[in-house]
């Protein structure tokens, strides 16, 4: 690799940026929907007439729609996990590491790897798509007692620890305590907060009936909006209707106030006695973006319909991250969806590849193709080019679809789904993501916090940690267990 460790970073960026025939670098950060797809789109196009280079914490495109399946313990986490080295072609190369410093004037990028080294190199051309992280409102004993719902070791903890309130719940004789580790509240009726409680609810009541407990365990969905808002009403109307009709308590208009240790108590006065807070209120963009002084909204950076950024046309964002505008609902931007960013993507790495004189630039204009939303057993709601489905029809259509839209791992998720229909669920719980693991207010939930690596958590006094507001470690309350 030609990057350069930060000694004699300087000299070394110059001399790679002025090495005669060298082929033009391009970087790309992050390795989600929107990163992942333009290092394909790009490979493709200019195949070894390009370095590229991915910058990424993780060795792998996570198919964030089948997390709470992860959760659920119907898929092992390494099956939504496509490791980059076997998906994308030889010519990308991945750099381990979080971004931690973006020169757009200068054209040099900078990251630290999983072992405290920090990296920098210079670019022709930079892709932008380090997507969100969660949204976290200023509630009183959110960030000590909530855990987030955006990458592999928040689904890990989830698993292992509603199979441990269960597991406790059997052992206990206080009919309090009981209610408590049997209850769940979901705060968001979001994607990801509905999907969660779909199938964190049918989970955890096949546990509770496996280990004999006459109790149910009790499902709150809190939601400010209605289940689903924005999506499609078909989409929406069914979620609510098949979590009522299962016995979650969805309570819409209505918001927590304050989170403790004991349980969470909302705005309409109601304390709810509960060991598991899920806060899955929505994303805000990477806090990167914040850093690299120029035009955002609402934190995600602004560009035009090329997906360039204003003022630097060699720079490029895409998915979660970037605000593009939507050309098919003018004054708009795109929704944060693995739909657009994937699209998104794909066309940054087109557009890269024009701008390094391989075909012909295009401006992002996206119609959408239908949503569908899994909402466990056989339940499912689907509108693919606006058909409206639900039941067992729509749970086909969903997972088919998943299974297209995954770039890997495809025979070994199936696998999984039906060793889930045929087997009961594995219950043993392993334990190794524990809560301080997964602080919500992490600006990398894709990794779990242990003290090692990334600067978050090896450098309390780090450039990211000061402006982002992290807790050292020691300082976060562990949740019962
Ligand atoms: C549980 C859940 C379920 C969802 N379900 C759906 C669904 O059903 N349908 C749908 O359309 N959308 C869904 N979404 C939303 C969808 O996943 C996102 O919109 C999509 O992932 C955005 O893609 P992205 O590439 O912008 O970001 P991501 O996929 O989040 O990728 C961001 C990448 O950037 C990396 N990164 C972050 N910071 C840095 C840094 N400083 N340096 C280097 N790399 C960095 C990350 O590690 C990651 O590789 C869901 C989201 C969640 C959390």
């Amino acid at each position: 690799m030609t990057d350069d460790t930060a000694a004699g970073t300087r000299s070394a960026a110059e001399r790679d940026r002025s090495a005669p025939g060298r082929p033009p670098k391009v970087v790309i950060v992050g390795s989600g929907f929107a990163g992942f797809k333009a290092a394909q789109s790009l490979s493709r196009r200019m195949g070894d007439a390009v370095d590229i280079v991915v910058v990424s914490p993780t060795n792998y495109f996570l198919y964030l729609p089948l997390l709470p399946e992860v959760a659920a313990g119907i898929l092992e986490p390494r099956r939504i996990s496509v490791a980059l080295a076997a998906a994308l072609p030889a010519c990308v190369r991945h750099a381990p590491g979080e971004v931690d410093e973006l020169d757009l004037d200068e054209k040099r990028i900078g990251w630290l790897d999983p072992e405290g080294v920090h990296h920098e190199t210079t670019y022709d051309r930079l892709v932008i798509a380090a997507g969100s992280v969660h949204k976290v409102l200023p509630v009183p004993g959110v960030t000590q007692y909530a855990q987030g719902f955006r990458g592999v070791p928040e689904a890990l903890y989830l698993r292992d620890h509603l199979i441990r309130q269960i597991e406790l719940a059997a052992m206990s004789d206080d009919p309090e305590e009981r209610a408590a580790r049997l209850t769940c509240v979901v705060v968001g009726a979001g994607y990801t907060g509905t999907e969660v409680a779909a199938q964190g609810q049918l989970f955890m009541k096949e546990l509770a009936a496996s280990r004999g407990l006459p109790e149910e365990p009790r499902w709150v969905l809190v939601s400010r909006g209605e289940v689903l808002a924005g999506l499609d009403p078909h989409l929406a109307h069914t979620a609510d209707r098949v979590l009522r009709e299962r016995g979650v308590d969805v309570r819409t208009h209505e918001q927590v106030d304050e989170a403790t240790g004991d349980g969470a108590r909302l705005a309409s006065g109601d304390h709810i006695p509960t060991r598991t807070l899920l806060w899955c209120v929505g994303v805000r963009p990477d806090p990167l973006i914040d850093e690299l002084g120029v035009e955002v909204d609402q934190g995600r950076l602004v560009v035009d319909s090329h997906l360039r950024v204003p003022g630097y046309p060699e720079v490029f964002a895409c998915g979660d991250a970037a605000a593009v505008p939507d050309l098919s609902r003018p004054g708009e931007y795109t929704a944060m969806t693995a739909q657009h960013a994937e699209r998104q993507g794909k066309l940054a790495g087109r557009n890269v590849a024009a701008s390094l004189g391989h075909g012909r630039e295009k401006r992002y204009k996206h119609r959408d193709l239908g949503f569908v939303v899994d909402l466990g057993g056989f339940e499912a709601a689907a509108n693919p080019l606006g058909v409206k489905l639900t039941g067992k029809p729509a749970h086909v259509v969903a997972r088919g679809y998943h299974l297209i839209s995954m770039p890997g791992n495809r025979i070994r998720t199936a696998v999984d789904w039906t060793l889930d229909v045929l087997l009961k669920r594995q219950t043993a719980q392993l334990g190794l993501v524990r809560s301080p693991a997964v602080p919500l207010d992490s600006a990398s939930p894709e990794v779990p916090q242990h003290g090692l690596g990334f600067p978050h958590a090896a450098a309390p006094g780090s450039r990211r940690n000061e402006q982002h507001g992290e807790q050292p470690q020691e300082q976060r309350q562990e949740q019962a267990n």
